[in-house]
């Protein structure tokens, strides 16, 4: 029968060596970056210091040290409460050795940098949190670190910008790491009350107990492009209401529409826009003699 008739087949000598060229493109490690937003393939450099997709725009995350080395005037900050001890309090496996390697790998002790600096010649304190350490998710040692933060500020008099970055609650630490919700937001009233300002500005990700916390109580809201701003994650909450969702949803671009935040800035203007916004709320010098 010749529907099982074998087919003719010309034999081709491929050499092992050759083979092993063909299953590993040699592309070297770093070269190029996939753009979260757009799904292209970036060449690495093509992003810039500023590292931007230079496809759609989407504002790359980068390391607290990265933003802190372009936000601030040069040499100007100063870090407080680095090597503040992490003491895994609720005695979750593998946890310390986690944050040990992580410490290592990142060079930080914890997943916020906070300290003082001057943007623009205005001087404030900054808090930076940094994606890489467990998602930015907030635990005991980074609600003590922002809460040290804000109450230095109030006593110092001076303004607090914060970068968040965030998964949310860091739920090795349970009911501790939400706790911090409640001790950051009582130490950002204080500093409320005080006159004082509190910039936040949200790049991507801002989500769960960082953003039903301090994230959402800045005077100003600022955020980057296209970053990724929420409660709760949206698969959880089409599956809850049994809805799709908007494709812009949990934007940047649709939390502006909806009134949430009130400015997008992309990365190259930030440093000039927080600049400004520190000259503009800076406290007038007291005129002598004046009835004021
Ligand atoms: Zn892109």
């Amino acid at each position: 029968m010749k529907l099982f008739k074998k087919r003719p087949f010309i034999p081709i000598d491929i050499k092992p060596q050759k083979q092993t060229q063909l299953d590993e493109p040699m592309v070297p490690d770093g070269m190029w970056a996939q753009c979260p937003s757009c799904k292209k393939a970036i060449y690495n450099k093509d992003l810039g210091k500023e590292q931007i997709c230079p496809n759609c725009g989407y504002n790359f995350r980068i390391d607290a040290f990265e933003r802190i080395g372009l936000i601030v005037d040069e040499n100007s900050f100063e870090e407080w409460d680095k090597g503040l001890a992490n003491t895994n309090p609720m005695e979750f496996p593998a946890y310390s050795e986690k944050i040990e390697r992580l410490q290592e790998e990142t060079g930080l002790d914890e997943a916020v940098v906070t300290g003082r600096a001057t943007i623009n010649k205005q001087a404030c304190v900054l808090a930076v949190m940094d994606a890489r350490f467990i998602m930015g998710s907030m635990g005991t040692v980074v609600g003590e670190k922002i809460t040290r933060a804000f109450e230095k500020a109030t006593e110092l008099q001076l303004p607090v910008v914060i970068f968040t970055a965030s998964g949310g609650a860091r739920m090795q630490e349970g009911i501790l790491s939400l706790m911090q919700m409640a001790k950051i937001s009582a130490a950002v009233a204080k500093h409320s009350e005080a006159g004082l300002l509190y910039v936040a500005v949200l790049t991507d990700p801002t989500t769960g107990g960082v953003s039903a916390s301090f994230a959402m109580q800045g005077d100003i809201i600022l955020a980057e492009p296209q970053a990724l701003i929420g409660f709760a994650g949206r698969r959880v909450i089409e599956q809850t209401i049994n809805e799709e969702l908007p494709e812009d949803f949990q934007r940047a671009e649709s939390l502006l529409e909806h009134g949430f935040i009130d400015k997008i800035v992309p990365r190259p203007e930030l440093k000039t826009t927080l600049g400004l916004i520190l000259t503009l709320h800076a406290p007038k010098p007291a005129k002598a003699g004046g009835n004021n």
